[in-house]
Formats: structure tokens, sequence, C-alpha cells
């Protein structure tokens, strides 16, 4: 049996994996008087690089100001890689932790995702990382893509991890897998 015909159900995180906030993340990183770079944006990083009080406001306004958080792009590769993979019929959902799911789903529309790709049935908001898995396990997802370790360290229950890691900022500090791209991710599950 061809490894494709196995049953694959892939999980994805959004921001981070979907959308691309990296720009967005560096503008407002210069409000409080810091200068990251690209590599330097991934959460789990630039998390360590400000005052616990400015990341907490920086999130809040990157994913629920709508001056702001309507401005980051679709991640270079997504939208060809979701068309790939639903004429190929494999399933996939979004699971996201995002707190503000109205301002999520507008960003999607605004992007051209929602009802081309994502829909009602296939996109859920959850609170914990502990949330994502018991989501993915209901779904039976077999494959997650997150650009979070802690996230992947949570989601016990699913048996293929993968890190996006697009800058490879991760280094020896991942022991997942690492993506550096959507092209990347459909060969590493072998769907190209
Ligand atoms: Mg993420």
């Amino acid at each position: 049996m061809e490894k494709s015909m196995k049953p694959v159900y892939i999980g994805l995180d959004m921001d981070g994996v979907i959308i691309d906030h990296t720009l967005p993340k560096i503008r407002l990183a210069e409000r409080y008087g810091i200068t990251i770079t690209p590599e330097q944006t991934p959460s789990e990083i630039m998390k360590t690089l400000l005052p616990a009080e400015a990341w907490k406001e920086l999130q809040h306004t990157l994913y629920s100001d709508p001056a702001v958080a309507f401005a980051s792009p679709v991640m270079r590769g997504a939208r060809p890689a979701l068309r790939e993979l639903s004429e190929k019929r494999i399933p996939f959902a979004l699971i996201s932790r995002r707190k503000d799911p109205e301002i999520a789903k507008t960003l999607l529309k605004r992007s051209g995702l929602w009802g081309a790709f994502f829909h009602e049935e296939n996109t859920f908001f959850v609170s914990a990382p502990e949330d994502k898995n018991v989501r993915a396990r209901e779904l039976g997802v077999t494959h997650y893509l997150d650009d979070e370790l802690k996230v992947l360290d949570a989601l016990a229950q699913v048996p293929n991890r993968y890190l996006f890691d697009k800058y490879g900022a991760f280094g020896e500090r991942n022991t997942y897998p690492a993506i550096h791209s959507w092209q990347e991710f459909l060969m590493t599950i072998d769907l190209l």
C-alpha cells in the first residue's frame, strides 16, 4: 500500500502558520522601543525579549485591534498548499487559540481563505494548548503543524507533530521535524 493511501487528517494552527505576522510584530515591538529581527518574531522567542506586560498588550493589539489585526498577510505558500490538500481531498482543520474568533474569521474572509478552505465545520477556537489536543483527538487529526513548541508538546494524542519554523530560528531547542515552508510540509508528509 502506498503511504498516501493511509488516512491523513491535518490539523493547522492559524497564527504563524496560515497567517504571517512577521512585519506587524516587528513594527509593534518598535512601539516599545525594541528592535527585533524576523528570526526573533516566533512567539516563543519574541516573548522572551519584551517585558511580560508589553508582550501581553502587543498580542492583544496584534489579534484584536482592527487597525492592526487585518494587516497580516497569508503565509507564503499556504494558499497553493491548501488548494493542493483540497484537490487531493485530504481533510484538514484549523484549531486556533485566538481569543476573538470573529476577528480571526474576518481576517480569513478578507484573505480569501474563508469559504474557499475554511468554514464553520473545520474551524475551531479553543483556550489552552491542551484544548487543542482534545479537539485534535475528537477530529482524528494525524498530523499537526504549529509554530509553538509548547503547543506541540501538549498535542500528545497526535501521532505526527511538526514545528513550522519559517526562519530556522529554533535550532536545537526543537525536537520535532522542522518545517520551513508549506511546500516542505507537503513534501514531508508525502503529499507532493
Ligand atoms: Mg501559532
